[in-house]
């Protein structure tokens, strides 16, 4: 049996030769780096956002860039350190001009990132953005839930599934809130329900 550790190890080995990838010769020519993931192997909250921007290919860390910024503030808000969360996305490599992931993307990475869910069992799923939440919802079986993400935001969905049960909870990307004080504010809720949950 191996660790979670070496399981994680897999995910990322066989990430960095995924060739057959439509993103992986954008990846080597730009001499990005996969973005498989970062935090604790035994987080109770698991982030998923959409994909790696310019500065997460550059340096493989998931949320570094403005967004990432303002997730840290928002962890900060409810005093959970970043290292004792995991952060990982629905694609491991960055698009180019960050355009939106196409289904064939989509389906050639979720099964790395049902393996970290599988490795870290998390007690609550925070989708950041659309792609993720519509995603999460429907590979739990929550597809007839999937309204809005202005109505879904902050609500918890309970599911069983890939790692038992878990609490789904759909909240905005923090890229969109940036320039949105509203998204902002309803962020930083959202975010207390998360720390009621853990
Ligand atoms: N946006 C995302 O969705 N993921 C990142 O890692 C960075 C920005």
């Amino acid at each position: 049996m191996s660790t979670k550790e070496e399981k994680m190890k897999k995910v990322r080995d066989e990430v960095l030769k995924l060739k057959e990838s439509p993103l992986y010769e954008y990846r080597v020519e730009n001499k990005y780096k996969p973005v498989i993931g970062q935090g604790s192997h035994d987080a109770k909250i698991l982030f998923i956002g959409e994909a790696p921007g310019k500065k997460e290919a550059e340096t493989g860390i998931p949320f570094c860039g403005a967004s990432g910024k303002f997730l840290d503030e928002l962890l900060a808000h409810i005093n959970i350190p970043r290292e004792e969360v995991y952060i990982a996305n629905i694609l491991k490599d960055r698009p180019p001009e960050n355009r939106d992931p196409s289904r064939e993307e989509i389906g050639l990475y979720t099964p790395f990132l049902e393996r970290q869910i599988e490795i870290i069992e998390p007690k609550v799923i925070a989708t950041l953005g659309r792609f993720a939440m519509d995603y999460i919802m429907r590979r739990y079986g929550l597809e007839n839930e999937i309204t809005k993400i202005s109505d879904m935001h902050g609500k918890v969905y309970n599911a069983v599934g890939l790692s038992g049960e878990v609490k789904i909870v759909p909240l905005y990307h923090p890229a969109v809130a940036i320039y949105n004080s509203n998204n902002k504010a309803e962020l930083k809720k959202d975010f207390e329900v998360l720390k009621s949950l853990i």
